[in-house]
């Protein structure tokens, strides 16, 4: 059985779902069809009132959903809080933000009169990872239904009860039925099921294999599609950087999730003169980390999400190594049950070893330094991902003229990557194309039509 929740902190398995039939999930394709038939004539403030109701059982329900989160997937308990009250936010920001975002706009063309339209386009299929179970559904989720499509939504297999909890919400909500629905099969059925005439656009977010599946469909099939895939993003740290609150910063861009973000710090990048200083501090924080289980609120580093993950992170680490890597801390799976990898830290990372080009998703950061700030701007660029990047100095003005120079998405200046209600996210290269949250995000699924009038 693939849908299952796991235990990471101990591996064990806890329960199993059955995967839906095909003709169950024809009948829930079919459900999400007439609910948008419906759903697109309402009005925005009816939408509104549906998400704040959303948002409002979510923070009712913070420490349940929570728990099932780090029982899933062993995201520290009071991250997983806090992303709960993010995901409350995005439902909210969404309900009083859509309709200035969707009015119609009034063009001036040389000729005639014209405005643009937005309107709803249909069905939508959401694809998504396990890292942030709710913040990753809130996201694509609510400014799409502020926009009058409907969802279905295909999660990851190992946060079955995270998938359910949010389907149980809108319900508990009195959403119509079929304006969200969950779809419990497996990712290559997720891939199938594009070639439905009655889904009329699909959003990944995941790694780049799932995202080509994806997108190979979608392009069959002609489908808008957004990706959100992976990131191997720098963290730049110049020779004015405040070196106190730069490594601060540093452990939390790296460790956040256990280290298993899209847009985590991975490479970190220190100009010679300060390299030493920032590195033996940056060491000495991570050494110290309590490595634990995810519901002991003392624990700073908690499980991979799965005993897969924990091995694939070990791989990764040991052929670099072999390719001539140097481990300056950890480097090991932890002596214990469930999926722990030990905080480490490479270095001597050059073209060819793996760790120089993989993203390492988990607690592994890689070190290098540079000469200098034209040094660190080539070695960013030298990826095949551009999700985000953060650059550390107290110039200001010159961490906008590196942001200028760097090939990503995203660029924050004394600040890891991040995310917001508020701003758009997401990346170039192979991390994907499309921008989910802002009214970037909301206009992805989005009829503009034009109306021209003589
Ligand atoms: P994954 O295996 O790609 O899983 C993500 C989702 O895709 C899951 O629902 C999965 O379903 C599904 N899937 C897998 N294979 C598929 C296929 N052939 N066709 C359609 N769907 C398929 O991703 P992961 O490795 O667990 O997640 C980590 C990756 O996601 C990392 O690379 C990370 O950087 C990226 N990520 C990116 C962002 C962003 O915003 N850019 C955010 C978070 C994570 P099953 O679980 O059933 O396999």
């Amino acid at each position: 059985m693939s849908i299952q929740t796991v235990n990471p902190n101990t591996n064990k398995t806890v329960k199993s779902f059955e995967e839906m039939t095909e003709k169950a999930v024809d009948a829930k394709v079919e459900k999400s069809q007439i609910a948008f038939t419906h759903w697109k004539e309402t009005s925005y403030q009816q939408r509104a009132d549906l998400l704040h109701k959303v948002a409002r059982l979510m923070r009712i329900k913070k420490l349940e959903l929570a728990k099932t989160i780090t029982l899933e997937m062993g995201k520290l308990l009071a991250q997983a809080e806090g992303e709960i009250d993010l995901s409350a936010d995005i439902f909210d920001y969404y309900a009083d933000h859509a309709e200035a975002f969707l009015g119609s706009k009034i063009l001036n063309p040389e000729h005639g009169s014209a405005i643009i339209k937005n309107s709803p386009i249909g069905v939508l299929l959401g694809v998504m990872p396990w890292n942030f179970p709710y913040y990753q559904v809130a996201r694509f989720v609510a400014p799409n239904i502020m926009v009058g499509n409907t969802i279905l939504l295909k999660h990851a297999s190992i946060v079955p009860q995270c998938a359910a909890a949010i389907e149980a919400l809108f319900e508990e909500a009195k959403a119509p039925e079929g304006l969200y629905t969950n779809l419990f099969i497996p990712g290559k059925r997720a891939s199938a099921l594009v070639a439905d005439k009655r889904i009329k656009g699909v959003s990944l977010t995941g790694s780049e294999a799932a995202g080509a599946s994806i997108a190979m469909e979608a392009g069959k099939h002609l489908k808008k599609v957004v990706l959100e895939l992976g990131g191997n993003d720098v963290f730049i740290i110049l020779e004015d950087a405040n070196m106190e609150k730069t490594v601060e910063w540093a452990v939390v861009g790296r460790m956040n999730n256990n280290g298993q973000c899209c847009v985590a710090s991975k490479r970190f990048i220190a100009v010679e003169a300060i390299a030493d200083e920032f590195i033996k501090k940056f060491k000495a924080k991570l050494s110290k980390m309590k490595v634990g289980d995810p519901m002991d609120p003392a624990t700073e580093l908690g499980p991979l999400s799965s005993e897969a993950a924990a091995v694939h992170l070990e791989d990764q680490v040991k052929r670099s190594v072999n390719q001539g890597a140097k481990v300056l801390l950890g480097g090991k799976r932890l002596n214990r049950d469930g999926a722990f990898m030990e905080p480490t830290i490479l270095s001597d990372l050059k073209p060819g070893i793996a760790a120089y080009h993989e993203e390492l998703f988990g607690p592994v950061a890689s070190f290098y330094v540079v000469k200098d700030e034209q040094a660190a701007i080539d070695l960013a660029n030298d990826s095949d991902f551009g999700l985000g990047a953060s650059i550390f100095t107290e110039d200001v003005e010159r961490g906008k003229k590196i942001a200028d120079q760097i090939d990503t998405g995203m660029v924050f200046i004394n600040h890891p990557t991040w995310t917001q209600a508020d701003l758009p996210f997401g990346g170039t290269k192979r991390s994907g194309f499309g921008r989910e949250l802002s009214e970037l995000g909301i206009k992805e699924f989005v009829n503009k039509k034009l109306i021209r009038i003589s």
